[in-house]
């Protein structure tokens, strides 16, 4: 084989076989960001090479910001599971996935280090140019898999990928003395609620009852989008910060040509 390696940026090959094209050669306009939740990065790479597991990934960025590549770009790694965004449920099919390592909430959920999120942001640009990703479509396994997954979490620095035109991001409107709506709420609100995060991506049906799906949903949201406080309670500042994104998102200039057709 050629090199195998589809980024520019330094990288390490590390063969899995946990791979298959892509469904009716579908190309990736999804860039999906992981935490390992592993002890090392080491193991992790061990795991997703490990054809008696069946999951892999693209990428892994380790804590010191070497990039290792196990997966060309073109195929379909294992790494979304099950999944939902945007009326799509083949999240693998339509994504390319990146493993940030970090030990995760099980196990004190460590800060990103400054030097690994200089090289996601490396390579996140590097893919985005090369498959025309537009930013908004730059999103956490959290969001897709909100029921089953918190990673890659609300210490991961969206704001800072935003300010490189990475992912979709506004300021978070602040946190005030509201009580919000949870679980067990029900009514018109809590349907426009859900309606608006339905629109934005989220798998998330339109009953007017704040179910435990919805609680899950915007826990995910929160730990994309409004991190200072994430408790699955829409209080205003949650809701008035999905308002906010949905408005932005409408003037972007970055409005990719799917959105219009
Ligand atoms: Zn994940």
């Amino acid at each position: 084989m050629n090199n195998p390696i589809d980024t520019t940026l330094k990288a390490d090959w590390r063969a899995s076989e946990n791979y298959q094209p892509r469904k009716d050669g579908r190309k990736p306009d999804i860039l999906l960001m992981h935490y390992t939740g592993m002890e090392t990065a080491e193991w992790a790479i061990r795991r997703l090479c490990d054809v008696d597991a069946g999951v892999s990934c693209h990428y892994l960025i380790d804590e010191q910001g070497n990039i290792t590549q196990m997966v060309q770009e073109q195929y379909r790694a294992w790494h979304a599971g099950k999944s939902y965004w945007h009326g799509e449920t083949d999240i693998n099919s339509a994504s390319i996935g990146i493993e940030i390592a970090n030990q995760g909430h099980g196990k004190g959920y460590p800060d990103f280090p400054g030097i690994q999120m200089d090289a996601v942001i490396a390579l996140s640009k590097d893919i985005m140019q090369r498959w025309h990703i537009p930013a908004h479509r730059v999103i956490g396994h959290s969001d897709v898999a909100p029921r089953r997954k918190s990673d890659p979490g609300e210490k991961f620095d969206w704001q800072r990928l935003h300010l490189e035109g990475i992912g979709h991001w506004v300021e978070p409107e602040p946190i005030g003395s509201d009580r919000g709506f949870g679980v067990g709420d029900e009514g018109e609100e809590v349907k426009a609620l859900q309606t608006l995060l339905r629109d934005y991506g989220y798998n998330q049906g339109m009953s007017g009852k704040y179910s435990k799906t919805t609680r899950d949903i915007v826990t995910a949201f929160q730990r994309h989008f409004r991190q200072q406080r994430v408790d699955g309670i829409a209080d205003l500042s949650t809701i008035n910060t999905l308002k906010k994104l949905h408005a932005a998102l409408v003037h972007s200039a970055s409005k990719p040509n799917w959105f219009a057709g």
